[in-house]
């Protein structure tokens, strides 16, 4: 069985639909949410993501926030911004449809979220500290998240240290006992590749593939400026960052 484990499209149709071009079949599809903010295309990243197979889909902060559960100013001027742009943008099926998506969800082994176990809608796991206190709070073997937009995957060494590993483009990994996965963000990358990021999960032999695809970043550059979205946006793209 292969899962595509994505997160983080923010509303980048050119990088999901390279994404979903990639992966090629899978059995599932599990989105680790903030399928809006930020990007130009938050109506048909919605509509994309809800035709996929067997979707487990998780609402992330900024699919709240676009909704009017957070408030914007939670966050920085720009992305307050495109908050609203995205708000005043998304149907009436696109909110409803975010708003039915849980904040938690366990499927056999994994415990998915945005941000933490522990905290799903806000908490960034970027430190082995923070990664070893969501650790103790699964109930799961593994834990899926987003909120990062860095591929990263947090285990427990033999000497009940946790210890990280940055994986490159086509890494696969045999899953230790314990472990919170990281696919990175398929719109908007932070670490520094431009290219998307997404993981395959085979839950039958316990292996996470990490990926990594390029998109047409200028197609979705003409769309942020044609709609009047902070020009930020658009370059940090190139930079992956
Ligand atoms: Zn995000």
């Amino acid at each position: 069985m292969r899962i595509l484990v994505l997160s983080d499209i923010h509303a980048n149709l050119s990088a999901l639909e390279a994404v979903l071009a990639d992966a090629e079949t899978v059995d599932a599809v599990w989105c680790l949410g903030d399928l809006v903010g930020y990007g130009p295309n938050p109506n048909e990243c919605v509509q994309r993501v809800r035709e996929l197979p067997n979707l487990v889909c998780i609402q992330g902060n900024h699919d709240a926030a676009a909704l009017g559960k957070i408030d914007t100013e939670a966050f920085n001027s720009e992305a307050g911004q495109a908050l609203l742009w995205t708000r005043a943008a998304l149907s009436p099926a696109s909110m409803e449809f975010l708003g039915s998506l849980p904040e938690k969800q366990v499927i056999d082994l994994v415990t998915l979220t945005h941000g933490s176990p522990r905290r799903p809608l806000w908490e960034y796991i970027l430190d082995t500290y923070t990664a070893a206190l969501n650790l103790l709070a699964l109930d799961t073997p593994y834990g899926f998240v987003g909120h990062s937009h860095h591929p990263v995957v947090f285990m427990v060494n033999g000497e009940d240290a946790v210890t990280y590993d940055l994986p490159e483009a086509d890494q696969l990994i045999e899953m230790p006992p314990l472990a919170i996965f990281n696919p990175g963000s398929v719109g908007q990358p932070r670490d520094h590749d431009p290219r998307a990021a997404y993981a395959i999960y085979e839950p039958e032999i316990r292996r996470w593939t990490q990926r990594r695809v390029v998109y047409d970043i200028v197609e979705t550059q003409n769309r942020i400026r044609a709609a009047e979205l902070p020009l930020r946006f658009a370059m940090r793209l190139v930079e992956g960052s």
